[in-house]
């Protein structure tokens, strides 16, 4: 069995090992998608590779509305197909493959008017469930009148809601689920390196052999020999099929979508909110004492790494929930925001290459090449073993098949135990139980490496802020299990500081640079521009909530 730690050593060791063995499958970028196929084939008995230039899904992989789920909208276009295969997927996730990670979450689906939009919902949320089958882990949707209404979500207007329907989806961390499929490919022996980016391809002949990469902390060239090279680079996509002088099958054009987060007390409610919208939907989704509020749809062409609200899609979300809500929303009240950019794939006409799937597309551009672009993060699964199956065709010998319906993601075996015996860990760890809960839904059972961290320096123990329920053993595990490598990744992917707490956790920058220091290796200097790294993308990240503020407060001048 291989190690399932990321950390300075074995990156070191990965970059090593990248220029000096050769691979079966070598996955260009960490994003689920990337992490789903390396877990795929790795878990098929290949030798197996995966770099990201970046951090482990810093591209949209992070970025997402966090919903597990089949897709409401899907139905409108009588996808049935779709619509089943990623309530497969949901099912799998919340009761097999990371139930620690994957939770269900309920739905209101406001009705304003009593009996045509009452009958029309239903019978689609009714299809919904149906499309799931009767073994289920979520309940069915459940019809409410105006009484019931009030008494769950108060925040929704009475003057203009007749009714709801409340309905069953799934909610993930999306950047920690997507680090627990890359630690689980690692667990199968792939070998995971961040910060390095493919720059060109090694080809013989017409034949793709492998990649040239370099390390972008150190600037080293690798030459990385693979007998297929599987590309998972989202919005990326077109640009590197450019570079790598690739006619691709299909393009992929972005669209931005962005989210805000409010504090729990700014809307009464004990369920999430779905509402359609002119464009397509909004989702006003709980998250733990808070509420995510999303999103915009709105043609892309600026920079991919770091996307950014402006004031016109704050104010829209704004505006959309406010059409529903009682008391109204104020620009005061909003913590923080952020933006992803959709991969939305157009098949290109008469390519020969691509094989389409309703929403993601697998493409063979060059011999020993091969892509996937487009889906959504519910059926990653799916994605990863449908373009290694595309890919082992290029190996010559005859590989299993896909077995990743049936592997748990690391922290999940004893899961549903675990969460029974909360008090009993709670009294032989000193923790509190909310601190317990808290690790076992981020942790699962790879709880036991934080609580050896404790046992063996007990101020990890401590709150790394009153305000948040992160201690700082896990801002430590992040950069000596996690593979976090600055305070960015650790602010903004293994927490959510960077959106749960006031102006980004700049305040608190300085506190997570004093842990994980020493993991790193740090001289003074470094930590420093660390935190100076992590300043200035706030500045720009939080820039349309300090336009919105000023803009309120011209109008009440
Ligand atoms: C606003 C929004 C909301 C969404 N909500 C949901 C939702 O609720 N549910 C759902 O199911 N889906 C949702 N999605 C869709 C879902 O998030 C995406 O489909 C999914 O995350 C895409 O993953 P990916 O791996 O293809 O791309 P990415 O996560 O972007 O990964 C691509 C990676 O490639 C890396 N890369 C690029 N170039 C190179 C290179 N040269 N070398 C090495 N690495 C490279 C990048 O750094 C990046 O990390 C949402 C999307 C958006 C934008």
């Amino acid at each position: 069995m291989f190690l399932t730690q990321l950390n300075p050593d074995q990156r070191q060791s990965a970059i090593a090992t990248l220029g000096s063995q050769r691979f079966d499958v070598l996955v260009i970028g960490g994003g689920v998608n990337g992490v789903g196929a390396a877990l795929d084939a790795a878990s098929r008995g290949l030798k197996v590779a995966l770099i990201e230039s970046q951090d482990i899904a810093a591209g949209t992989s992070s970025r997402s509305s966090k919903l597990i789920h089949g897709g409401l909208r899907y139905l409108e276009q009588y996808d049935f197909k779709l619509v089943r295969e990623a309530l497969h997927e949901r099912e799998l996730l919340v009761s097999t493959l990371c139930p620690h990670l994957v939770k269900p979450v309920g739905f209101l689906f406001p009705l304003t008017e009593k009996f045509k939009e009452r009958t029309y919902v239903g019978a689609g949320l009714a299809i919904y469930d149906a499309l799931r089958g009767f073994q289920r882990a979520l309940p069915w949707h459940k019809h409410l009148g105006q009484k019931q209404i009030n008494e769950i979500a108060p925040s929704l207007r009475p003057d203009i809601i007749m009714g709801a329907i409340k309905y069953f989806d799934a909610q993930v961390d999306d950047a920690r689920h997507t680090l627990a499929v890359a630690r689980t490919a690692a667990r199968h022996g792939a070998i995971i390196a961040t910060r390095v980016s493919a720059q060109s391809l090694i080809r013989e002949g017409k034949r793709v052999v492998g990649v040239n990469a370099k390390d972008l902390e150190t600037g080293q060239s690798i030459a990385i020999k693979a007998s297929v090279s599987v590309m998972c680079a989202g919005v990326w996509s077109d640009d590197l099929h450019e570079k790598f002088n690739l006619k691709a099958g299909y393009q992929v054009t972005m669209s931005k979508g962005i989210h805000i987060v409010l504090p729990g007390w700014a809307i009464n409610s004990d369920a999430g909110i779905i509402l359609k919208t002119p464009i397509s939907v909004l989702f006003i989704i709980p998250w733990a004492d808070k509420w995510i509020v999303g999103t915009t749809d709105t043609p892309y062409t600026g920079d991919r790494t770091k996307p950014l609200a402006n004031l016109e899609d704050v104010q829209y979300i704004v505006d959309q929930a406010n059409r529903v809500l009682t008391p109204a929303i104020k620009s005061e009240e909003i913590i923080g925001v952020y933006a992803g950019l959709r991969p939305l794939v157009a098949n290109n006409k008469n390519s020969v290459t691509t094989r389409l799937s309703r929403e993601h597309t697998v493409d063979r551009p060059a011999p020993g090449f091969v892509s996937i672009a487009g889906g959504k993060y519910t059926t990653y699964r799916v994605m990863g073993k449908d373009v290694i199956d595309l890919a082992v065709n290029e190996l010559r010998k005859i590989i299993p098949e896909s077995v990743t319906d049936k592997l748990p993601l690391i922290g999940a075996d004893g899961y549903f135990a675990l969460i029974q015996q909360v008090e009993s860990i709670s009294s032989e760890s000193g923790l509190d139980i909310e601190t317990i809960r808290h690790l076992l839904n981020r942790y699962g059972s790879m709880i036991s490496e934080i609580l050896d961290l404790i046992r063996q320096e007990p101020a990890l123990a401590k709150k790394l802020t009153a305000d948040l329920p992160y201690i700082k053993a896990e801002i430590y595990y992040a950069a000596s299990h996690e593979g976090a490598r600055t305070v960015e990744d650790v602010i903004s992917r293994r927490t959510h500081i960077a959106f749960e707490a006031n102006n980004g956790g700049i305040d608190l920058a300085d506190a997570v640079a004093e842990i994980i220091a020493p993991v790193l290796g740090w001289s003074a200097m470094e930590r420093k521009a660390s935190v100076s790294s992590y300043e200035s993308l706030v500045d720009r990240e939080l820039a349309a909530l300090d336009e919105l503020l000023l803009d309120d407060e011209k109008i009440n001048s």
